[in-house]
């Protein structure tokens, strides 16, 4: 077997690129916020984002607000709930 730490996580959707409108984050209304104190690094929310928005640093999920559309699929999937939703600035 050759070396598949490089496959260790790939992402369950496609990457996220810009739409015809820009970067899918700037729909957003509220924003996921991840509590890293109380996360168990199950990556669920990974997993789970329909966005590919999440990814993975250092074996502990970080969302990218760029592309985040604040849908809080992540919120509903995380276990310990780590995650809220706080309003856009
Ligand atoms: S709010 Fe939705 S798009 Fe944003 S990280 Fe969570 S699941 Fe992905
Ligand atoms: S689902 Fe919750 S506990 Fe699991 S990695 Fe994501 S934030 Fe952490």
């Amino acid at each position: 077997m050759g070396d598949r730490s490089k496959y260790r996580y790939i992402a369950p959707v496609a990457l996220p690129t810009p739409g015809a409108l820009g970067k899918t984050g700037a729909w957003r209304v509220l924003k996921p916020v991840i509590d890293y104190d109380r996360c168990t690094k199950c990556l669920f929310c990974w997993l789970y984002c329909p966005e590919g928005s999440i990814t993975v640093e250092e074996e502990r999920p970080v969302i990218d607000y760029e592309y985040c559309k604040g849908c809080g699929v992540c919120v509903n999937e995380c276990p310990v709930k780590a995650i809220r939703m706080v309003r856009e600035e």
